[in-house]
């Protein structure tokens, strides 16, 4: 089961990343651009808050929870070391 992490154009309040997995992510995708199926893509598109993915490992719950345990995005989040080397 894929894991994914989306990263935010912007931040919403603290939040820049949105990471979970799914048996089917192109229907999950399509469900988050959409602004449903999980409650925090809804807030983010009723924000008008664009998202990319940015990176999927195959895994599944283990390794959501593994990833969940950073804390940070943006550790994790390719788009946001590039922007880290940038700057
Ligand atoms: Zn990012």
């Amino acid at each position: 089961m894929p894991v994914y992490l989306l990263h935010f154009e912007r931040r919403y309040q603290h939040a820049g990343h949105y990471l979970s997995s799914t048996h089917d992510l192109a229907a999950r995708l399509a469900q988050h651009r959409a602004g449903t199926g999980a409650r925090w893509m809804e807030v983010i598109a009723q924000a008008g808050i664009a998202w990319t993915v940015a990176r999927v490992w195959d895994g599944g719950r283990d390794v959501e929870m593994q990833l969940k345990r950073w804390h940070s995005g943006v550790r994790l989040c390719p788009l946001c070391r590039r922007e880290a080397v940038r700057s």
